[in-house]
């Protein structure tokens, strides 16, 4: 079981199954959010992702993206898109131990800040990874 939480502890989260889709994410939604340069985020089926405790702050961070952070230290919880009503993406430094699911890629890097230079060698994404999404 993965666990995390915010950085005052009020909040803390759990998830099980099989986390996917571990990314670097440039976008300015992202990085306006956190206030750094790009977010590390992993996901999980929504069914296996669950609030153990406290009551995060969710608002409307585009026209389908809903993002969710602790109301009391601000740390960034959670994506969820309207239409993929299956999945919740997690930022991976919520996690108690980050290490545990380094990224795979770098997604909307067509956002990306000329002063963030990529050195690890992994996949690129101008936009998202799939497409549609
Ligand atoms: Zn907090
Ligand atoms: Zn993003």
């Amino acid at each position: 079981m993965l666990t995390g939480g915010c950085h005052c502890g009020a909040i803390r989260y759990e998830a099980d199954g099989v986390p996917f889709h571990e990314t670097n994410c440039h976008c300015s939604i992202c990085r306006r959010t956190t206030g750094a340069p790009f977010v590390a985020w992993f996901s999980v089926a929504r069914s296996d992702f669950r609030i153990v405790q406290g009551t995060p702050q969710r608002y409307r961070s585009s026209e389908k993206g809903r993002r969710s952070f602790c109301p009391t230290c601000g740390t960034q919880l959670t994506f969820e898109h309207e239409d993929m009503p299956d999945e919740i993406d997690i930022t991976t430094c919520s996690l108690d131990d980050p290490e545990r699911l380094p990224p795979r890629d770098h997604t909307r890097t067509r956002s990306k800040l000329s002063w963030v230079e990529l050195g690890d060698g992994l996949p690129e994404h101008p936009e998202s990874r799939n497409p549609d999404r």
